[in-house]
Order: C-alpha cells, then structure tokens, then sequence
C-alpha cells in the first residue's frame, strides 16, 4: 500500500523538520544567552553599554531641546501675531478716528461756508435793497423834476461782469439760457425803449417751427395766419393806447417768431425816456388778460437784427 504510506510520511518529515527548526532556535538562543552573558562579564562591553546609555540620554536631552525651542518658537509666533492683530487694531482705530475728525472738519467748515454765504447773500440783498431804493428815487426825481436823467440811471446793469458779451442777447435783449447763461447780459437802468417778456401770445406762436411764415402754406395755415393777424390786429388796437398814455410811441412791435425764449416778446419805443420810466413804473407787475407784465429796459442797435418775424 505505497499510495497510503506516503501521507504519514510526509507528516512524519514535516514533524522532523519542525523538531529541527526547534532545535536550532533554542540553540541560538542558548548561544545568544552565553555570549551576553560572556560580554556582561566583559568589562569593555559594560563601558559600551554605559556609553549607549549616554548617547541614548543625550538624544533624547537633544529631542526635549528641540522640542521646547520649537515650542518657544511658536510662542514667540503666537505673541508677535497677537501684537500685530494689537497694532493693526489700533491703527485701524487711529484710521477711523483720523477719518471723523477730517469728517467733522469738514462738516465745520462747510457750515461756516454756509454760514459766510448766508451773510454775504444777506449783506448782497441789503445792499441790492438799498441800490434799487436809490434808483427808485432817482427815477422819481427824473420823471418829476425834468430835464436830463441823472448819471446814476445810465449805469448798464451786466449779469456777468468781465465775461464775453452774449451775442444773442446783445442783438435780441433775450437768450435762450436766461440768467444761467455763461455769457454777459447787459440791460439798460434806462432807456426809451421797453420790452414786454411773453405779451402777444397765440397758438400759432406755441408751435415749435421757428418761422410758420417759411413752412409749406396751406389752406389751414392761411387761416391760422389770418387768425393770428386779426388777433394781433386786435391786441394792438387795445394795447397801443394804454402805452400812449405814458408817451409818444415811436414803434411798437411784437416778436412773432416761435423760439421759447423770444416767442410774444412786445418792445415799445417811445420818443423820450421818461414816458418808458412810466410806463416801466406804472405796468411792471401789473395783469394783463390774466397775465402778469414782466417789463424791462431794452438796448437795441437794430430793429432788424432785434425782431424777426415782426
Ligand atoms: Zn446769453
């Protein structure tokens, strides 16, 4: 029976090796055993083991040293980020008080800003007060005394000092800008020749072409034209003699252009100054079908430059 011997003799070798492997281990370890037990005897040994020790002792000496100075490192870190965090803070602080103060400053000096242009817009009407008293005086003492008006009634009253002369305005005695306009408006304190601001209006005059008369006529714009001459015809008719009463009027036209700043403007020319002092003291103010007059002293060179579409 070779086929069933075989396994047992496997295990049997197995065994055997095992029991050798065993052998050998415990011989090793016996020699081992021998041989430090032979070196502890030996003195040299004893100083070797004596000098690991020390290097042992000194390594970890060297781990501890290297540890606590990383540890002192990282505390010195830590308290140098805290004193930044602590200055920038205060800094941040300073900043921010810096920006009040600045922002008080400002805010006082803006006040007294304020403050000096409320008293210098007060002491500028007290003293545009004054000045129109004067003038009022002047003109009363020119239209009742006679003869020629003083000097103080032929100032020229200018918007902008020292600035360009608005050509516009110079030409026309009106500007599209107003009193905003960058340019110098002169006017007259006196004059024989008055303007009327917006005094003939029609509906023809509130379109916004700029010459109707120009346009393409048609049947409908002939009769608004004829409209607007019956009704100017008529405007005059009852306007002429309330200014007659001031004076003779040498011309009396309106602006029938349709341009906003020019649309309806009347100027009257009188022969004499003083019969457009009254007028200018007697109708400034006053309604006139329902609208205020706003009159004022006009300068013009030429009636063809001043009017168009008279
Ligand atoms: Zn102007």
């Amino acid at each position: 029976m070779p086929g069933k011997r075989r396994p047992w003799r496997k295990e049997l070798k197995k065994q055997q090796r095992k029991r050798k492997r065993q052998n050998v281990a415990i011989t090793r370890d016996r020699l081992l055993e021998e041989e430090e037990a032979r070196k502890l005897k030996d003195c040299a040994y004893q100083q070797f083991l004596k000098q690991q020790e020390l290097l042992e002792a000194q390594k970890l000496r060297e781990i501890e040293r290297l540890h606590d100075a990383e540890e002192e490192a990282w505390l010195r870190r830590d308290l140098l980020a805290h004193r930044q965090f602590r200055i920038q803070q205060q800094q941040r602080a300073a900043a921010e008080v810096a920006i009040r103060v600045k922002q008080e400053k400002e805010l006082i000096a803006k006040l007294a800003e304020e403050q000096q242009r409320h008293v210098e817009r007060e002491k500028r009407e007290a003293a545009a007060t004054v000045e129109f008293e004067e003038i009022m005086k002047c003109m009363e003492r020119f239209l009742n005394n006679g003869g020629e008006p003083p000097p103080e009634l032929r100032r020229v009253v200018e918007s902008r000092p020292g600035q360009k002369l608005c050509a516009l305005y110079e030409r026309t005695n009106c500007c599209r800008y107003g009193p905003s306009c960058i340019n110098n408006h002169r006017r007259p304190l006196l004059s024989n020749i008055i303007v009327v601001r917006h005094f003939f209006m029609h509906p023809l005059l509130e379109e916004e072409n700029e010459h109707p008369e120009y346009a393409n006529a048609d049947g409908n714009l002939e009769l608004s034209e004829q409209d607007l001459s019956e009704a100017y015809n008529e405007f005059f008719e009852d306007v002429v003699p309330e200014f007659e009463v001031f004076g003779y009027i040498q011309n009396f036209r309106a602006i029938r252009n349709t341009l906003r700043h020019l649309r309806g403007h009347v100027f009257v020319e009188y022969m004499e100054e003083r019969s457009a002092l009254k007028t200018f003291i007697k109708l400034q103010g006053r309604y006139y079908a329902g609208k205020q007059l706003n009159v004022e002293f006009a300068n013009i060179q030429t009636w063809r430059s001043a009017i168009c579409g008279t």
